[in-house]
């Protein structure tokens, strides 16, 4: 692909986001833009994937397994699990990263576990819950939604959750169990870190589905630069990507865990997600070039400004400069 159809993608895909938030119908209008902006050093020919292993800690096989799959990759820890600690100490020995798996009150009424958080607690007891969860593991990257398709809807409770993000410099990775989720757009108000992910890949634990969706975030890293998928300590799951990550890699893909993106994206934009003063310029405009030309390049340097509306994306995404809102 060339840099140009790199941006035109970038641009077009980016163009559509307000488009599906207006037919969701529900996105918080301080909702902020994803995909993110891209770094200077962005190298379309080396899309990066983030994959994110769900539920550790319960099985200490199966949870061994995917500690050793090829990485870097993220695994996130459901807390007091009986294996939980153990695995995170390796799993930090070995420099992946590591999120606290918080589980958070679903739509669906599923038992939550130890460690909850509930639509029933007050301020203080779900915020004291939230740091015992975090006390229990060794020291964790970020925090990640276990099911949450209720609590993350809630805009209150999500604030008491960054209320206790913040000081601790932990960043927010948002499951999105639903699409309704107000998580990013909590984080964003208190200068949280946030990412978010783009697909599940087990939903459906057939080894073809699990195959599919791994392609799915293949295409999707190659569109907009990266991509963040999460599975689960299934064996299905640690099989299809036991034998397709290596493939993957030798395609030209990068892994990278949620923590590398993060501050592989916050070089662009710093950690609000927004574009700071200390984003690298953007590239000289480029000309069209002739049909079949070749052109040499240094690794292409791309900023995108975070304006819902179109017009700055593309003007963007050819090089020039408008005021970013
Ligand atoms: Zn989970």
């Amino acid at each position: 692909m060339t840099f140009r159809h790199f941006l035109g993608r970038v641009a077009a895909t980016a163009a559509l986001i307000p488009c599906l938030a207006l037919a969701a119908g529900k996105a918080p209008a301080d909702a902020p833009a994803w995909p993110r902006p891209l770094p200077a050093d962005a190298d379309p020919s080396k899309p990066v994937l983030v994959l994110i292993i769900d539920d550790i800690g319960q099985n200490l096989d199966y949870g061994k397994q995917a500690l050793a799959l090829p990485g870097p990759m993220t695994f996130a820890f459901l807390p007091q699990t009986p294996h939980a600690v153990e695995l995170a100490k390796a799993a930090r020995a070995q420099g992946s990263g590591l999120l606290l798996h918080a589980p958070m009150a679903n739509q669906h009424h599923y038992p939550l576990g130890p460690g909850g958080l509930t639509l029933k607690q007050n301020r203080e007891e779900l915020q004291q819950t939230l740091e015992q969860d975090l006390a229990d593991l060794p020291p964790v990257d970020g925090v990640n939604n276990h099911m949450g398709s209720a609590l993350t809807e809630d805009r209150e409770r999500m604030n008491w959750v960054m209320e206790i993000l913040k000081p601790r410099k932990l960043y927010f990775l948002d499951s999105r169990t639903t699409a309704a989720t107000v998580a990013t757009a909590s984080a964003f108000q208190h200068q949280v870190p946030w990412l978010q992910r783009d697909v599940f890949l087990d939903d459906d634990k057939s080894l073809k589905a699990i195959a599919g969706q791994l392609e799915r975030a293949a295409t999707l890293a190659k569109r907009h630069g990266y991509a963040i998928a999460i599975g689960h300590p299934y064996p299905e799951t640690l099989k299809v990507l036991g034998e397709r990550l290596p493939e993957l890699r030798k395609e030209g893909f990068r892994q990278m865990s949620t923590t590398q993106l993060l501050s592989w994206l916050d070089s662009a934009t710093g950690n609000t997600g927004q574009p700071s003063e200390s984003a690298p310029a953007l590239p000289e405009p480029v000309e069209p070039q002739a049909p079949g030309s070749q052109v040499k390049r240094r690794p292409p340097a791309v900023l995108l400004c975070m304006s819902p509306h179109r017009q700055h994306w593309q003007q963007r995404s050819r090089g020039y400069r408008p005021q970013c809102p």
